[in-house]
């Protein structure tokens, strides 16, 4: 569903990704792991377009991303994205974040809207906080709406970056929970955590990166059990 060919980014004269490829096969859950710094963040971003890559190629549905004469609406409706930063609009509650994007850029029917909205709500187990407004929520709980917010758009590739990085480790747990629960529902995610037991739990394929390279990719019990690559080892070493 996702396809990344030999793609380079550089930012001035810096390459951030020196060649990166890697395949996503619709329903399959991806952990992108790696040292602060090495280019997890700006992969992601080139899947939706958010970053214009400078080499190579990526196809999302067989569509290329980079290609002028894409409908950019189409891809961001395709490719959901959360980021560690939920920024909800803070004079909306969280039944209306939601809701936003579907009748606002997509011009959909209200009633339809609400009617998934409220279900989504449910699924990111924040019924009764329909009408709460983002200040009124906790970190997680807001990131929860966030979620929703995205799925609301009916994606067909989730992005997460870092998701539950700026949480209180207590409320790491419902988001992580809830992105599981996706995952297993067969929604295809491609996410960057630090979060490694989540990522062995819920992956079915980790990459590494360092410096711009994917380092290895390996499902993730040879991946955590087995990795072959010393920049791999160093890593896993320093956090596990
Ligand atoms: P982290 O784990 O800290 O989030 P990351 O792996 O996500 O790191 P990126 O955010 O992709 O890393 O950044 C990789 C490199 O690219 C960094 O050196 C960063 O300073 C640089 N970079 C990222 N975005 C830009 C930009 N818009 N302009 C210039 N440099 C950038
Ligand atoms: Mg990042």
């Amino acid at each position: 569903i996702v396809s990344v060919r030999d793609v380079h980014k550089s930012f001035g004269g810096f390459e951030v990704l020196k060649g990166v490829s890697m395949d996503v096969k619709k329903g399959e859950a991806i952990c992108i792991i790696g040292p602060s710094g090495s280019g997890k963040s700006t992969l992601i971003r080139c899947i939706n377009a958010l970053v214009e890559v400078t080499k190579g190629s990526i196809l999302v549905e067989g569509q290329e991303v980079n290609d002028p004469k894409l409908d950019q609406l189409a891809l961001r409706r395709k490719v959901g994205m959360v980021f560690q930063q939920y920024n909800l609009f803070p004079h909306k509650t969280a039944l209306q974040n939601v809701m936003m994007a579907p009748i606002n850029v997509l011009k959909q029917d209200k009633r339809e809207v609400e009617e998934r909205a409220r279900k989504l709500i449910a699924k990111v187990r924040l019924t009764g906080k329909e009408n709460s407004y983002p200040g009124e929520l906790s970190g997680g709980q807001q990131q929860r709406v966030a979620i929703a917010r995205s799925l609301c758009m009916r994606p067909d590739v989730m992005l997460f970056d870092e998701v539950t990085a700026a949480l209180d480790p207590e409320t790491v747990k419902e988001v992580l929970v809830t992105i599981r629960e996706l995952a297993e529902e067969g929604m295809t995610c491609i996410l960057v955590t630090h979060e490694m037991k989540f990522a062995r739990d819920v992956a079915d394929h980790i990459y590494f990166t360092d410096k711009g390279v994917i380092v290895e990719h390996a499902p993730p019990a040879e991946f955590f059990d087995n990795a072959k690559d010393e920049r791999t080892k160093t890593f896993l070493g320093q956090i596990l």
